[in-house]
C-alpha cells in the first residue's frame, strides 16, 4: 500500500511536472508579473511600410524607454478600414503609411487625433505637418526623372511637362496610375495648375509611354536599362535600393540611372512624404507620441531616413552622402495636404486617359 502510494505521488509529481514545463513555464511569467503586464508600456502600430528597416529604430526607442513596440503591417487601405470597422476597440495606437494621401484619408475619416508635442513642433518644420497635427511627416522622398546614362543628355530634361514633347514619344516608362505615388504627383499638378492642365499633362505623357505600365519603381529602371524606354519617373529612394541591393543585376542597373530634378525653373520637384499619425482610439497616445518625438529626433533621423535613402524632415540632420551625390533641389511649394485632397480628381483623371 505504502509502495502504491509512493507510485501515485510520484505519478502525480511527474503529470504536474510535465504540466509545469510546458504551458504553464510561459503561463508562470505572463501570470506572476499581473502587475507588470497592466503596467507594461506599449505603441502598437498599423503601417504600411514596405521597408526592413524601421525594426532597427524601433529597438532602439524600446531600448531607451522601457517601451514596446507591436507592429501590424499590410497595406495602407486596408489598415484604414480595419482602424475604421475596429472603432473604439481598435489596439492601434499610431498609423505610419508612406503617402501623405492616407494620411489625410485617415484623417478625413476621423480616424486620427491632434499630436500635441513641443518637441514634434519642432522637429519638423510646419511644412510637412497637418495644420491641426493630425499628421506629421517622418521622412521625405522626391519623384525624379531616372534616365538613361547612355542615351539621354541631362541638358536634354528639363520638366516634367517637358516630357510630354514629340521628342520624348516611345521613351517614357513609368508605372500603372492604381499606385499612390503616381495619384499623388498627379494630386500636385492639379494643385499647382489646374485639373485641364494636369488632364492635358497625363494625357501627354500615355502618348509617350514607351509600355503599357507595369511593375514597381526599380523595374521601371530595370527597364530603362534594358533599352525599352530612356527615362522613368521614380521615386529617388529606389535609386538607392538598386545601387545598395545584394543582386550585383540590380546593383548595375543603378550605376547607369542618373538622376534629374524636374521643374528646378518653375514649380520644384515633387515630394512625398512618410508620415504618422494618432490613432482617435488608440489606447497609449502619450508612449506613441513619445516614438513620434523619437522618430523625428537628430539622433533618430538620420538612420530614419538614410536606412531606406530618404530624406529627413528634421532640418538639422544632414541627408546622406548618396542624396547628397544627387544634388540639392528645389521642391514643389504645396499643402502637402492637397495631394490627399485632389487624390479622387487625380484618380478620374488617369482614367480618362487611359492611364492604366
Ligand atoms: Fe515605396
Amino acid at each position: 500500500m505504502k509502495k502504491l502510494f509512493s507510485f501515485l505521488l510520484i505519478a502525480v509529481l511527474a503529470v504536474s511536472a510535465v504540466g509545469c514545463s510546458k504551458a504553464p513555464a510561459k503561463e508562470a511569467t505572463t501570470e506572476a508579473p499581473a502587475d507588470a503586464v497592466t503596467t507594461e508600456k506599449v505603441v502598437n502600430i498599423y503601417s504600411d511600410r514596405h521597408y526592413d528597416t524601421d525594426q532597427a529604430l524601433f529597438d532602439m526607442f524600446t531600448e531607451e524607454t522601457g517601451i514596446k513596440v507591436n507592429i501590424v503591417k499590410a497595406k495602407s487601405d486596408e489598415l484604414l478600414e480595419r482602424l475604421e470597422t475596429e472603432g473604439e476597440d481598435t489596439e492601434a495606437d499610431l498609423v505610419i503609411t508612406s503617402d501623405v494621401g492616407r494620411l489625410y484619408r485617415a484623417n478625413e475619416k476621423g480616424l486620427t487625433k491632434e499630436l500635441v508635442s513641443e518637441v514634434v513642433d519642432s522637429n519638423v518644420p510646419e511644412n510637412f505637418r497637418d495644420a491641426k497635427n493630425n499628421w506629421t511627416a517622418l521622412t521625405m522622398r522626391a519623384r525624379i526623372l531616372a534616365y538613361s546614362l547612355d542615351r539621354v543628355n541631362p541638358a536634354d530634361l528639363s520638366t516634367y511637362e517637358a516630357l510630354t514633347a514629340d521628342e520624348f514619344a516611345g521613351k517614357v516608362v513609368v508605372r500603372s496610375s492604381s499606385n499612390i505615388y503616381n495619384q499623388s504627383l498627379l494630386a500636385s499638378f492639379i494643385a499647382l495648375n489646374g485639373e485641364e492642365a494636369a488632364t492635358e499633362w497625363a494625357a501627354g505623357i500615355v502618348k509617350n509611354f514607351a509600355r503599357d505600365p507595369k511593375g514597381n519603381d526599380r523595374d521601371q529602371m530595370k527597364a530603362v536599362v534594358a533599352g525599352e524606354g530612356d527615362l522613368a519617373i521614380v521615386n529617388t529612394y529606389y535609386v538607392g535600393k538598386l545601387l545598395n541591393s545584394s543582386d550585383p543585376v540590380e546593383v548595375e542597373v543603378g550605376k547607369q540611372i542618373g538622376v534629374f530634378f524636374p521643374n528646378q525653373e518653375t514649380t520644384g520637384t515633387h515630394v512625398n512624404i512618410s508620415g504618422a499619425a494618432l490613432t482617435k482610439h488608440g489606447k497609449n497616445s502619450e508612449e506613441a507620441t513619445l516614438l513620434v518625438e523619437f522618430l523625428t529626433s537628430e539622433k533618430a533621423q538620420s538612420d530614419y531616413a538614410n536606412a531606406n535613402y530618404e530624406y529627413p524632415v528634421n532640418p538639422n540632420v544632414e541627408p546622406s552622402e548618396l542624396l547628397k551625390s544627387f544634388g540639392e533641389f528645389k521642391a514643389q511649394d504645396i499643402d502637402l495636404s492637397l495631394l490627399g485632397a485632389n487624390n479622387a480628381d487625380a484618380v478620374k483623371v488617369f482614367g480618362k486617359v487611359g492611364w492604366q
